[in-house]
C-alpha cells in the first residue's frame, strides 16, 4: 500500500512561499499531485510562477477551509500548531508534514543529517567538502544550501545529501530516517518560538526517532540523550570519554594524536568538535582517515563564524556575527587565549545571559553592549566586568578601538539575533567588517 504521505493524486497545500515551499511544490508537481497551491499568510508575499502550481498570498482560514487539502507541506518558518496551519488540515483531517519528510520519500542516496544548537552549518559545509574532496558526489542541503526537495529533483541524484536540520523541520517528520545523524550540542535557543526548553529539545531529538541499530548516531559526550537505538559514537573537546577527543592541538583517539589542527582554520576548540563529528561520520560512511584528514586541512568555514577581520597593532578583530545565542558566544569566548573585549547585543529573544558571567569574569577585560538588549546585558554583566553601553554596532567598534590594548582580541559575538537593527547576521557581520576597516584605515 502506498504511503498516505505521498502526493500522487492528492490535493496539496504547501504553506509558506520561501525556498523550501517552492521546492516542495515543484517536487509534488513532478511526483503526480492532482492539484497544488502555495499559501502564504502575508498579503504582500510574492512567488515566481511555477507550472501546475497555484499561489494564494494573504491566505486566511476561509481559504484553507475552501481548499480542503489532502496533504499539508509545512515550511520550517511556520509553526505546526497555530490555528492558521491547523485550519488547512481541518476539513479532511489531513496530515501535516515537513518539506524534509516529503523529500526523504523520494531520495535514493545516503543521508548524513546534522543537528545541534550551534555548529550545524560549519559541520554541514565541512562534510560536503570532505566528501567531494574524496571524489564523492555530495550536496549540502536543508537549512543550509538547497532544500532537500531540490536535491531530489537533480539528475542524477547525488550520492550523499548532507542535511542540516533544525528543530523546526523535525517537528513534522513522520518516517524520515538518516543513515548517520550528528548531534553537535544542545543549549536553550529559539525561546521566542518554544514556550518550554523541553519542546525545543524534543523536536531536535526526533532526528533519531526512526533510526535503528544498523545506523549511526554521533553524539557529543555529556549530552543528555539516553536510550538511543542507533550505534552511538562520541566526541568532545572537553572530556576524553568518547571515541575522539581534543588535546588543544590534535584530535586524539585513545590518547594518541590522530590529526593536528594547528595552522588550519578549524583549530579553535568548538571547531575541533565539528571536525571530530565530521570525521566520525565520514568513517561511518566508509571513507579512509587519510582522505578525511586531507578534506579537513583544505577546508575554510563559511564567513561570520569567528572569522578574522583584521590584526593591527597587536589587536585581533574577530567577526562572529553568526553567534545568535548565548551558547555560541560562550564557545567563542572559551576558545580565545587572549584578553577579550566582547561586543554583544541585538534583539531580545527572551534568553537569560547570567550563565556566561563566570566565564566573562575570567576572560573579558571589557564588554561593549548594543541594540535592543543592551540595558539587560549591562545589568547582567556589570557585576563581573566593566561594561560600556552604546546603541549601534558602529559605535561599539569605535568604543572598542579606543579601549583595546596590544595583545587583546576584540570579539564581535553578539549572542542573540540581529533583527532589531539588521535583516540578518550577514548584514550585521558586514556592518562590523566595514566599521572595523574604516576605523583602522584598512
Ligand atoms: P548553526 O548552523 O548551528 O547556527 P554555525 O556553524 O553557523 O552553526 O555557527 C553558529 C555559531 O556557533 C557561530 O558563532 C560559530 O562560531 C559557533 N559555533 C560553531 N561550531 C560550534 C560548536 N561546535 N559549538 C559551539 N559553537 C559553535
Amino acid at each position: 500500500m502506498k504511503s498516505k504521505l505521498l502526493p500522487e493524486g492528492k490535493k496539496i497545500a504547501v504553506l509558506g512561499c520561501g525556498s523550501s515551499g517552492v521546492s516542495a511544490a515543484k517536487l509534488a508537481a513532478a511526483r503526480g499531485a492532482a492539484r497544488i497551491c502555495i499559501f502564504d499568510a502575508n498579503p504582500a508575499a510574492t512567488c515566481r510562477p511555477l507550472p501546475g502550481v497555484e499561489f494564494c498570498p494573504g491566505a486566511t482560514e476561509e481559504h484553507a477551509r475552501a481548499y480542503a487539502a489532502d496533504l499539508i507541506i509545512l515550511s520550517p518558518g511556520i509553526e505546526a500548531d497555530i490555528p492558521w496551519t491547523l485550519s488547512f488540515a481541518a476539513p479532511k483531517n489531513a496530515p501535516i508534514i515537513a518539506e524534509t519528510e516529503l523529500a526523504w520519500h523520494f531520495y535514493t542516496g545516503r543521508i548524513i543529517a546534522i543537528t545541534g544548537t550551534n555548529g550545524k552549518t560549519t559541520t554541514t559545509a565541512l562534510l560536503e567538502h570532505i566528501l567531494t574532496h574524496a571524489g564523492h558526489s555530495a550536496v549540502a542541503c536543508g537549512n543550509y544550501g538547497l532544500p532537500l526537495s531540490e536535491v531530489v529533483l537533480m539528475e542524477p541524484q547525488p550520492e550523499f545529501a548532507v542535511l542540516e536540520v533544525s528543530s523546526f523541520q523535525m517537528e513534522t517528520i513522520v518516517h524520515f530516517r538518516p543513515e548517520i545523524a550528528i548531534w553537535l550540542n544542545f543549549a536553550p535557543d529559539h525561546m521566542d518560538r518554544y514556550t518550554r526548553v523541553e519542546d525545543y529539545y524534543n523536536a531536535k531529538r526526533r532526528i533519531f526517532e526512526n533510526m535503528d541499530a544498523s545506523q549511526t548516531a554521533i553524539v557529543r559526550e555529556g549530552e543528555i540523550l539516553p536510550d538511543l537505538r542507533p550505534r552511538r559514537l562520541g566526541f568532545s573537546s572537553v572530556v576524553a570519554t568518547g571515541q575522539l577527543a581534543f588535546d588543544g592541538q590534535n584530535i586524539t583517539e585513545q590518547g594518541i594524536p590522530l590529526l593536528s589542527l594547528r595552522g588550519t582554520t578549524m583549530e579553535q576548540a568548538h571547531n575541533a568538535e565539528n571536525c571530530m563529528a565530521a570525521l566520525l561520520a565520514c568513517r561511518a560512511a566508509g571513507l579512509e582517515d587519510a582522505s578525511i584528514a586531507a578534506g579537513i586541512r583544505s577546508f575554510s568555514p563559511p564567513g561570520h563564524r569567528c572569522e578574522t577581520v583584521a590584526e593591527k597593532d597587536g589587536i585581533l578583530w574577530l567577526n562572529d556575527s553568526k553567534s545568535t545565542n548565548l551558547h555560541s558566544t560562550e564557545a567563542a569566548v572559551r576558545s580565545q587565549t587572549r584578553p577579550i573585549i566582547l561586543l554583544a547585543g541585538g534583539k531580545d529573544k527572551g534568553l537569560d545571559y547570567s550563565p556566561i558571567t563566570p566565564l566573562l569574569r575570567d576572560k573579558a577585560r571589557l564588554c561593549i553592549v548594543f541594540g535592543q538588549i543592551a540595558a539587560q546585558l549591562e545589568q547582567t554583566f556589570t557585576p563581573v566586568c566593566p561594561v560600556l553601553r552604546v546603541e549601534t554596532v558602529e559605535e561599539a567598534v569605535t568604543a572598542a578601538a579606543a579601549q583595546a590594548q596590544q595583545g587583546d582580541v576584540v570579539l564581535f559575538s553578539p549572542g542573540t539575533s540581529s533583527f532589531d537593527q539588521f535583516t540578518g547576521y550577514v548584514q550585521r557581520g558586514q556592518c562590523f567588517r566595514d566599521a572595523v576597516r574604516r576605523t583602522l584605515n584598512l
